[in-house]
């Protein structure tokens, strides 16, 4: 029983199944996105479509890239003897813009969670091991300080230190329980 046109309905209905959006910021966006023009529409539409089919994960860190290695492995300049393992691509992004690191990084893709039925098996945890070489002398572990993020530290320093590797976990300014996505710099 709803007086909105279906159109509109099916576009508010998608638009919510998107994280921390609710009905009514569904709703304002699905106006605003009515009121865009044809061209306008059409490069939303192409954005969206090229983060799909323009991105794969860059052979080394499995982070979103371009082209087969992304630029922070590419760069000589970055301390290639530190990896930094953080659970989604979001987190790079939110580490690279507080600054303060130079090495490289290593995108899980998730944190081990058996009550969602994500095991080790699911996560980039084979690439990251395969990164283990000689030339690695420290990993920190920065997932999130989440049951599922400690569990997952934890699982994976229990891996590394018996290949030699230094393993230390990021030191949080932030609550327990709070995402890296949202702690300052
Ligand atoms: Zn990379």
């Amino acid at each position: 029983m709803s007086n909105t046109a279906a159109p509109l309905e099916v576009l508010i209905d998608e638009l919510k199944r998107l994280p921390g959006i609710g009905d009514k910021s569904a709703t304002r966006l699905a106006y605003q996105l009515m009121n865009l023009s044809a061209d306008q529409t059409e490069k939303l539409v192409q954005a969206i479509r090229g983060v799909h089919t323009k991105l794969n994960r860059c052979r080394q860190c499995q982070n979103y890239t371009e082209g087969d290695l992304c630029p922070i492995c590419a760069d000589p300049k970055r301390d290639h003897s530190t990896i930094c393992v953080v659970e989604e691509p979001k987190d790079v992004f939110a580490l690279e813009r507080a600054g303060e690191y130079n090495g490289l990084y290593h995108v899980l893709h998730g944190a081990i969670s058996p009550l969602s039925g994500i095991g080790p098996d699911q996560l980039r945890i084979k690439e990251l091991l395969a990164r283990m070489d000689p030339a690695v002398g420290e990993v920190i572990m920065a997932t999130n300080p989440t049951v599922e993020g400690e569990a997952t530290a934890m699982y994976l320093s229990r891996l590394l230190k018996p290949l030699g590797v230094k393993v230390t976990r990021l030191a949080y300014g932030i609550p327990v329980g709070g995402d890296l996505e949202y702690a300052d710099e």
